[in-house]
């Protein structure tokens, strides 16, 4: 496949073509050198969406919750892409069945489409392959563009910083009633939502969550924007409206104080270091037969140290690219 099959599928995603749309977020999630063109255009294009990440531990009902969610944001007349991360899922791309039966409703609308996405455990893997694909949904004219991931790791965790506001779930009943805490996850937070709120010992959650931000500076990304604490039901819908004027209230206060553009600036300084740190993964395994196995020995022999090999190696790499 030559460099001009992936970049003549971008007129088609501009254009919001399903086929295109999909056609690009498999080749993007493969990670394949041959489609960087063609996301290059696309980042050019890029960048009006709304990106709202949600995180929560396993089992706190974000996918429910997700759902709710599409769903009154299509009432408000607006398109949703959705990128959901599943970590357990040995599929990747063609998950459509499974999409179309979670989103309920919602499913079969035009003005909504969703992406399953696995992660393949590869650290950094996820994280590129999902902002590209944030990407071409925002070229594709998604207003909103929904990052669902699990918040168990670190990768994860970079995933919702590269989203403008980020709500993060946490239930009842899970055991540890803060899960957010010990998943690392309540700093990042914009929003947040305490989901199941029929069941018993939600309010306790929500009193146990407050009573932890009050003590601690909040969403420090954010300007002066305190994170609310919400309270909601997927099964009753109870809460959904509210979030969804908390996740606009938050653009709207970031766009007020300026913080927006501070926030756009950090996300593309990550993207930066994520794609640079990818590209001296590829030149360094690219020396793996030569120069690595030299170090490799003089690690061995103590001649030299980790760091000081590594220096010696990204000269190689700089030498053979020409300086
Ligand atoms: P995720 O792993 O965070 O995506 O969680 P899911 O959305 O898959 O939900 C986990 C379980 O909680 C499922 O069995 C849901 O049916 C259930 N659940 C989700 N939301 C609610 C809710 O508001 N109330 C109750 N009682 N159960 C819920």
């Amino acid at each position: 496949m030559g460099a001009g099959a992936s970049l003549d599928l971008v007129p088609g995603v501009l254009a919001g073509e399903i086929r295109a749309i999909a056609r690009l977020l498999t080749r993007a999630e493969a990670g394949d050198d041959e489609c960087r063109p063609a996301l290059e255009a696309i980042f050019r294009h890029a960048g009006r969406a709304h990106v709202v990440g949600i995180t929560g531990v396993p089992g706190s009902g974000k996918s429910t919750l997700v759902a709710k969610l599409v769903a009154e944001i299509r009432r408000t007349g607006r398109r949703v892409g959705i990128v959901a991360i599943d970590p357990s899922s040995p599929f990747s791309g063609g998950a459509i069945l499974g999409d179309r039966i979670r989103m309920g409703d919602v499913a079969g609308d035009p003005g909504v489409y969703v992406r399953s996405m696995a992660t393949h455990g590869s650290l950094g893997g996820l994280a590129h392959g999902t902002l590209d694909a944030v990407d071409i949904l925002d070229a594709a004219g998604y207003d909103i563009v929904v990052i669902e991931t699990v918040g168990v790791g670190q990768d994860e965790v970079e995933v919702a910083r590269a989203a403008h506001t980020t709500v993060v779930v946490s239930a009842p009943g899970l055991g540890d009633d803060i899960q957010a805490i010990k998943a690392g996850i309540l700093e990042i937070a914009d929003i947040h939502v305490v989901s199941k709120s029929d069941q018993p010992g939600a309010e306790r959650t929500l009193g146990d969550l407050k009573s932890m931000l009050a003590m601690g500076p909040s969403s420090v990304r954010s300007g002066d924007w305190q994170a609310p604490v919400l309270a909601s039901c997927a099964l009753s819908g109870e809460g959904v409206v509210g979030l969804l004027a908390a996740i606009d209230g938050h653009r709207a206060a970031l766009d007020a104080c300026g913080a927006m553009a501070a926030r756009r600036a950090d996300i593309n300084a990550r993207r930066l270091f994520l794609a640079g740190e990818g590209l001296l993964r590829d030149a360094m395994s690219r020396q793996q037969d030569g120069r690595v196995g030299e170090l490799i020995a003089l690690l061995d022999a103590r001649v030299l140290g980790p760091h000081a090999a590594a220096k010696r190696l990204l000269a190689d790499i700089r030498d053979a690219d020409g300086g």
